[in-house]
């Protein structure tokens, strides 16, 4: 039985890409410290044999008895709000945790694939944004731990390939959104649902005219799936390329929730990218990717788990 390490198995995405994986026949280790992860996404796999569950910090040594044949390494704060309270462990994370994680693949010869982020290219210069575009980030900005993390977490990986030949692979995830996102992580998705569900005014940061590219969580998985799977190790953009200003998306949650249109503006945060949209022509032609999920079919499933699940989505992370 094929065997894998989920390194932020606690979290929104780690613990669907957890399931995916079981789903596929793997035997799954995942490793969190619940510094934003929530026990709540993995309360389901309690009794489940395949699973096991390591409670530690990924910037410290990791140790994993047996073989491991791939090593998904997502453990980092994500959320602007996460990051900005959390802003060195967000370092040691992206830097310390990407060196034992990938140390722990050259150990066992296991194939390594690294979660990086959009946010590698910064306020992008070039639109939609490629992978060969080498981006526009503050490094001493607030949002630079995250952002510059994450630029040296790929630099390690490329440097760990070409040196000590792991199989690496590069995922540059862009905005992605579904069930299991914590209701206070200060994520756009999460914030504007709360909002309307609890007949609160939406929070437009800025004037709203900056637009984002959102991808539901299934595409993304089975897009970082396909990636570990294939021989590359340059980077790879997944991502939905329907990109939409935060005003509409604001608009678009009150009518897919069936809810008057109340909204509030606030200050835009420091840094905030003024656009965002993935191109995704390299995921297409080397692994056959395109995302399935059109976003209103998406927003109405995440729409829903909200409604039902608020309570232990409220639970998790720092609150
Ligand atoms: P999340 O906060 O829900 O999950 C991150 C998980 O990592 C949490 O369970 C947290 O407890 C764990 N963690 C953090 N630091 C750790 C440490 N030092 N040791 C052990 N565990 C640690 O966030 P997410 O949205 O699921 O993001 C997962 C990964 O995907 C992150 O690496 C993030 O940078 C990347 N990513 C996500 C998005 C997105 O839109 N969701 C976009 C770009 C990149
Ligand atoms: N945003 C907003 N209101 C909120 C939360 C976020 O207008 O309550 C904006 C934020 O300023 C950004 C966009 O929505 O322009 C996406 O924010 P998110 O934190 O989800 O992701 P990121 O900025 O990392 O893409």
């Amino acid at each position: 039985m094929p065997f894998a390490v989920v390194t932020g198995a606690a979290g929104f995405l780690g613990s669907h890409l957890v399931d995916w994986l079981l789903g596929a026949g793997y035997q799954v280790l995942g490793i969190d410290n619940f510094v934003t992860g929530n026990p709540a996404n993995l309360a389901h796999l309690e009794h489940e044999p395949r699973f096991d569950l390591l409670v530690q910090d990924v910037s410290e040594f990791l140790s994993v008895p047996g073989k491991v044949d791939q090593i998904f390494h997502l453990a980092s704060p994500a959320s602007p709000i996460d990051y900005l309270n959390l802003p060195i462990q967000t370092l040691k994370a992206g830097a310390l945790g990407t060196y034992r994680a990938l140390g722990l693949a050259k150990a066992k010869g296991a194939g390594f694939l690294l979660a990086s982020t959009s946010e590698i290219y910064g306020d992008p210069l070039v639109h939609p944004q490629n992978e060969e575009y080498w981006g526009n980030v503050n490094p001493i900005g607030p949002r630079g731990v995250y952002d510059e993390a994450k630029r040296f977490a790929e630099a390690l990986t490329m440097a760990y390939h070409r040196s000590h030949g792991v199989k690496t692979h590069i995922v540059r995830i862009f905005n992605t959104y579904g069930p299991r996102m914590r209701l206070h992580d200060g994520r756009v998705v999460p914030a504007f649902i709360g909002q309307a569900l609890e007949g609160k005014p939406l929070t437009i940061f800025g004037d709203g005219s900056q637009t984002r590219s959102f991808c539901y969580c299934s595409d993304l998985i089975e897009g970082i799936f396909l990636l570990s799977q294939s021989a590359l190790a340059d980077p790879v953009n997944i991502g939905n390329p329907t990109e939409l200003s935060i005003l509409e998306f604001a608009r678009l949650i009150c009518r897919l929730a069936g809810l008057p249109e109340r909204l509030e503006y606030k200050p835009l945060p420091v840094d905030d990218p003024k656009q965002r949209r993935p191109d995704i022509t390299r995921a297409d032609k080397t692994l056959g990717w395109t995302p399935k999920i059109d976003l209103e079919t998406g927003l109405r499933e995440t729409i829903d788990w909200f409604r039902a699940h608020r309570p232990e989505a409220r639970r998790g992370g720092a609150e």
